[in-house]
């Protein structure tokens, strides 16, 4: 019955009532005490001053001002645009401005009766003015005056025009919290409580709403996102045992000679460590009897290749096929170079199908995977062509892996009667909270090492007006046989623009390195495929010097002679991009350099991009930079299933207390799989009230 209070209809707190309570429940989704309870101030401001008109200087800054209101006027015709009226204390008089509502605005106002404003001054003409400040009617013994900290809630234009903006929402807070703060259940056993030292939960609520201090606020923020990242972590840990339980895999249990033998006669060179633990740690899978689903990190040049290749061979050794998924054919057909040579005399049977594989030999690939004796298989989409029949598929690995969504890694899985492992590859760092979360239910290895002897490329950014520098160190670069990639943004969206201004650039470079001293390939999405391939190949044996493109180069070509990277318009570019770009140089042995030329109108943001590109190389530092800039659901291609929508946790923000309570979790949930110690009750108990639906903890193997 407690908890039934909690849930009583807003509508039947004092001085809301069915009017504003419908708006509630249309706007924020709040239809109860406790609904209302769960809108988290976003930000607080100290509130203990009243300031006066004469004191608003400052541009951006919140002032809390108690005065009238008069001369409201509508302007602009035939239609009102806008209203302004002039807010008046003892000191002087400021305007304000309002560009909704303006239909009842003639009559919000009563002459003579005195406000509260609450807002941000913002500076037009060299005069201050607020723009849809708070406004509301002042009276002398209000809570919220002289009160230090105050939450600022959500509010949307309907809300406040209706008598519900943030200062309202804070007096409602402050009224439900009188009225039911005791009855707040407590969520998290006294053991978890104690361990991770978090109050209460109901001193929790009474805290974020009602802070005394920065630590009570900051006690009661880490208390309410603890709990809302564990039940989530305690739901992916769960969904994930419960897919684990359900696929069965195949079982590689032996590792026989195609492995050994690779492994004592043809590797080029020793392995890194990382590469070693990233080869065990897939090993343990293979032989689970569950089917992987693994994604390897590895930073450009890490060397992920050669790890794909010998996982391949463990397949073999197993009497199971394996194919290699790469999003271009440039890639695949590098692919296909690679294991050529790595394999060199082996016994083994592979084949490229791409796009253009010849009919007759397309033919012969299709019947030798049907009927086995075509071990393994490079290629691009053509892969998963219905078409394509495989004998005996084990082990389907798929390169960089942001190409392609999660439909077409199932697609593998309708070719063989129970799902093939996967190994997806990615040079695209995805930061721990992302993978953490929405790449739960993939594990993760990492190859955070590169192999020995390798120089950090050197990135400098400069400006357009220093072109002629660039110039002469280009030609000093090749002058030493170099090779350097001159890459322009291509954005959908300008296109036209975009095509323009690479083939400016290409006529430009035509006249700074004329034939027949020097030769430029040029690469775009505009050319078709064989053209595209034509002009790669040129660089790639060394027929051309420079080659200048657009982005179709960002994704794994590997020309290690090439040792400069020139990157035009680069604030266009994401951090992300930005990286992988730079990851085509930097392959041999010679020091490379990436140099990032921008106009001088930059943004913060694009500021900030180019001072991480020159201070660090490292993947995963930038692409948490990345997040940082972009959000979550932006970071490139990482967006996945279902938005996560989070009351107070921030995905994005709250990394290091993420991996805390994953760890939380995963110990409850080894001690206590399912939640059924009297101890862990309450844990139960709320993740049936959270998932309602989603509850079936019997499916727990
Ligand atoms: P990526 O992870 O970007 O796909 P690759 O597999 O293409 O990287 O490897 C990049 C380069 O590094 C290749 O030329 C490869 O031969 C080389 N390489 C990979 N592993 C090692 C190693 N352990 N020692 C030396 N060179 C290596
Ligand atoms: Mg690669």
């Amino acid at each position: 019955m407690e908890v039934n209070l909690l849930q009583t209809n807003i509508s039947y707190l004092k001085g809301v009532g069915p009017r504003k309570a419908e708006l509630l429940g249309k706007e924020l989704k709040v239809f109860t005490y406790m609904d209302m309870l769960n809108q988290f101030p976003f930000r607080y401001i100290d509130k203990s001053q009243v300031h006066k008109v004469s004191q608003v200087n400052d541009d951006l800054v919140y002032y809390q001002l108690i005065g009238t209101i008069s001369n409201v006027q509508l302007v602009g015709a035939p239609r009102a645009t806008r209203a302004t009226a002039r807010f008046s204390d003892d000191t002087g008089s400021i305007e304000l401005v309002f560009f909704k509502g303006l239909k009842w605005i003639k009559n919000r106002f009563k002459p003579g009766v005195k406000y509260v404003l609450f807002g941000k001054a913002s500076e037009f003409n060299h005069n201050f003015n607020f723009v849809h400040p708070d406004l509301e009617e002042y009276h002398p013994n209000d809570p919220l005056i002289g009160e230090g900290l105050q939450g600022v809630y959500n509010t949307t234009e309907k809300l406040k025009d209706n008598g519900l903006g943030t200062r309202q929402i804070a007096k409602i807070q402050r009224q439900i919290l009188q009225l039911v703060a005791n009855l707040i259940p407590e969520t998290l056993p006294q053991h978890l409580l104690q361990q991770e030292q978090l109050i209460a939960r109901k001193h929790a609520y009474y805290q974020i709403h009602l802070p005394s201090n920065n630590i009570e606020i900051m006690q009661a923020s880490r208390r309410l996102k603890y709990e809302e990242h564990l039940f989530f972590q305690l739901r992916l840990l769960r969904a994930k045992k419960r897919r684990e339980s359900l696929k069965q895999g195949y079982v590689f249990e032996s590792v026989g000679d195609y492995f050994n033998s690779f492994y004592k006669d043809h590797l080029p060179f020793p392995l890194t460590n990382a590469q070693k633990r990233v080869i065990r740690e897939i090993r343990m899978d293979l032989g689970s009897g569950h089917q992987m689903n693994r994604l390897l990190q590895g930073d450009v040049g890490s060397g992920k290749t050669i790890v794909a290749l010998m996982v391949m061979l463990l397949a073999l050794d197993n009497g199971y096929q394996a194919c290699m998924m790469a999003p271009t054919e440039i890639l695949a057909t590098q692919h296909y170079a690679t294991l050529k040579a790595l394999l060199g005399d082996m016994p083994v049977r592979f084949a490229l199908l791409t796009g253009s594989t010849k009919t007759k030999e397309r033919r012969e690939i299709y019947q030798g995977l049907e009927d086995g004796s075509m071990q393994i298989v490079v290629g691009t989409h053509a892969l998963i062509e219905d078409k394509v029949v495989f004998q005996k598929l084990g082990l389907a690995i798929i390169d960089e892996q942001h190409r392609f969504g999660v439909e077409q890694r199932s697609k593998f899985w309708e070719k063989t009667e129970r799902p093939p492992h996967t190994l997806v590859m990615t040079a695209t760092p995805i930061p721990r909270t992302l993978a953490m979360t929405q790449y739960g239910d993939l594990d993760v290895s990492k190859i955070d090492e590169l192999p020995p002897g390798r120089k950090p490329v050197q990135t400098y950014h400069l400006y357009d007006d220093d072109r002629y520098r660039i110039m002469l160190f280009m030609k000093q670069q090749i002058a030493k046989g170099r090779q350097i990639y001159v890459v322009y943004p291509l954005i959908k969206e300008s296109e036209k623009t975009d095509m323009i201004a690479l083939q400016e650039g290409y006529e430009a470079l035509l006249r700074d390195f004329p034939e027949p001293e020097y030769k430029i390939s040029v690469c775009h999405g505009q050319l078709k495929p064989e053209d595209k391939d034509f002009e790669m190949q040129r660089f790639i044996t060394k027929n051309t010097q420079i080659m200048v493109a657009t982005t179709v180069i960002e994704v794994g070509v590997n020309v290690p002679n090439a040792t400069v990277m020139v990157i035009e318009n680069a604030n266009r570019f994401g951090l992300s991009q930005l990286h992988q770009l730079r990851g085509r140089v930097g392959r041999g042995a010679d020091q490379s350099f990436c140099i990032l030329v921008t106009d001088h109108k930059l943004t913060p943001d694009g500021k900030t991009r180019m001072k991480t590109m020159c201070q660090t190389n490292d993947g995963f530092e930038i692409a948490e930079v990345d997040l940082t800039l972009r959000g979550p659901g932006e970071t490139s291609g990482l967006r996945q299933s279902g938005q996560i929508e989070m009351m107070i946790g921030d995905l994005q923000k709250d990394g290091p207390l993420i991996s805390q309570v994953r760890e939380a979790a995963l110990r409850l949930l080894n001690d206590d799989p399912k939640l059924i110690k009297p101890e862990n009750r309450m844990l139960r108990e709320q993740y049936k009230v959270l998932f309602a639906q989603a509850f079936d903890w019997s499916q727990i193997g």
